[in-house]
């Protein structure tokens, strides 16, 4: 089972926590199901907790793909 065929209501409750798995953060389908879910709530997530989820990703994605 892939992340992104969790709930809404249960990556709504990762984002707000910070604790969505790295896998999720790398992989393109479970990433296009956060950004809708942030889409539909950007009201209940602040845009810190946004910008370092999306850090994260910059960095692990530099990290599995060193040349770019
Ligand atoms: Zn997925």
């Amino acid at each position: 089972m892939c992340y992104c065929d969790k709930p809404e209501q249960e990556i709504l409750g990762d984002l707000k926590r910070g604790s969505v798995p790295d896998e999720a953060l790398l992989r393109s389908c479970c990433w296009r199901k956060i950004r809708q879910v942030r889409g539909n709530r950007f009201h209940e997530i602040d845009d810190g907790t946004w910008n370092t989820l999306c850090d994260k990703r910059v960095q692990l994605n530099a990290r599995r793909n060193p040349a770019g």
